[in-house]
């Protein structure tokens, strides 16, 4: 972070009457555009430093939103996929057998957490294999409905936006949705306005039990899609006891527990899937983000028996589980193992988790909560407001983070982040919530 550098202006989005205007630094409307968080316009990057268009140097606490898992650029992963593109870029897999795709899948298939054997389809996104596994869920079960949660999210595409919270910016203006979706409280919410947490564990279980009496027979429930940490909702850890509930009522039921690993898995946590953290089995698992370090790779995962069930042509995807992307997919998890980066998430985070407790206690006003698990950590302030405020203030000195939820800025580095880079980072947002306080 060179001092010496001129910092861009973040004061860019305006609210007015006709929406957002887009201001260029002199104010001047440059744009209509869709108003971005603070502007950021990444030129290249390496590890955890990214380097703006204009020179600026930043300490990448997002990571694309839980993409870069092995870093930046690493050199594993750079070179399979050079060598990777010199060899085949493309052949549909769904139409034809292509070796780096089933490495793939057998890589994967070798972390999940899941006993016996499990079959694994390719995509291009979450928002694909999401959409992937509601398909499975509804053709293996025969039954049609879906429950998800409060503060849910599972991507954009009809069936995932679906699933994702109702009452949501997500939903106003694209109905009808999905049928059968029915949502829950989560274990665990944010603060509402009155200053306190709007649910609690015994709140999903007294809704589904309603809803279950009075709606749906729970014999007509496919499954259950859980975020094991939930992500956009404001990353919050849900008590292992009530993921271990939420699998016995459906092993009582029949229903499937989905868990959807976009954002927890592949190393965040500092276990390979948040799941284990509850010592739980899911029958699907969705995974992507993280899953091939920046290139478009998703991947859902179910027990052999209800994947074998689609018969040939059931299901498919032209792009999913491409040669390039496999490629980086199979590079991003032998480097997860070889560099020992579950280890450095756990020691890492908790670096953070502690600094941040202390943070929190110079400044009870401001930050009401942290909460996290290995690189995966959310700072709760006191309002959305205060919490955008900090988001900007710590962009302003070099540090990228990124809000989630209501009121809460998440923090999720590349699993290769440093104890050095988490005492500068722990640093400068000391010195961002000093300047917000003043
Ligand atoms: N599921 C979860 C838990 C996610 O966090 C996201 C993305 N934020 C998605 C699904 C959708 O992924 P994608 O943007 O790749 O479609």
């Amino acid at each position: 972070i060179d001092p010496a550098r001129p910092v861009p202006d973040i004061r860019t989005a305006l609210p007015g009457p006709e929406g957002q205007k887009v201001l260029d630094r002199d104010g001047a409307v440059t744009s209509p555009s869709l108003p971005r968080a603070y502007p950021l316009v990444p030129k290249r990057a390496s590890g955890s430093t990214m380097e703006d268009v204009d020179g600026n140097l930043f300490l990448d606490l997002n990571a694309g939103i839980a993409v870069n898992s092995t870093g930046h650029t690493h050199p594993a992963v750079v070179a399979a996929i050079k060598e990777q593109a010199d060899q085949l870029l493309h052949y549909s897999a769904s139409d034809f057998y292509l070796p780096i795709y089933s490495q793939m899948c057998a890589a994967l298939a070798e972390t999940l957490p899941m006993e016996g054997p499990t079959r694994v389809f390719l995509t291009n996104s979450g928002a694909e294999a999401v959409e992937g596994a509601i398909k499975l869920a509804r053709y293996a079960t025969g039954r049609q409905h879906l429950i998800s949660f409060f503060g849910a999210f599972h991507g954009r595409t009809y069936g995932a936006v679906s699933l994702t919270a109702s009452k949501s910016k997500y939903h106003k203006g694209f109905g009808p949705l999905l049928s059968g979706v029915h949502h829950v409280p989560f274990a665990f919410a944010e603060i509402d306005e009155n200053g306190h947490r709007s649910h609690d564990e015994e709140a999903t279980f007294a809704e589904l039990d309603r809803l279950f009496e009075t709606e749906v027979d729970p014999s007509e429930v496919a499954a259950i899609f859980l975020e094991p940490v939930q992500g956009e909702g404001g990353y919050i850890v849900p008590p292992a006891s009530w993921v271990q509930r939420l699998r016995a009522l459906c092993d009582e039921h029949g229903i499937l527990l989905v868990a959807d690993e976009v954002q927890s898995g592949m190393g965040r946590t500092g276990r390979m899937w948040a799941i284990e953290l509850a010592d739980v089995q899911p029958d699907i698992l969705i995974s992507a983000k993280g899953l091939a370090s920046g290139l478009p790779l998703g991947a859902f995962a179910a027990r052999a028996e209800l994947m074998e069930k689609w018969g040939a042509g059931a299901h498919g995807s032209t792009y999913g589980g491409s040669p390039i992307p496999c490629a980086a997919g199979l590079a991003t998890l032998r480097t997860i193992q070889e560099e020992g980066l579950l280890a450095n998430a756990t020691t890492i985070g908790d670096q953070l988790l502690t600094g941040l407790r202390e943070l929190q206690a110079k400044h009870p006003e401001v930050i009401t909560d942290v909460r996290g698990v290995g690189l995966m950590i959310g700072v709760e302030f006191r309002d959305a407001a205060t919490a955008a405020e900090a988001q900007n203030q710590a962009f302003q000195r070099g540090l990228l983070v990124l809000d989630c939820g209501v009121r809460t800025i998440r923090m999720s580095p590349p699993l290769v982040f440093t104890a050095e880079e988490a005492t500068t980072a722990l640093r400068v947002l000391g010195e961002a919530l000093a300047a917000l306080e003043a």
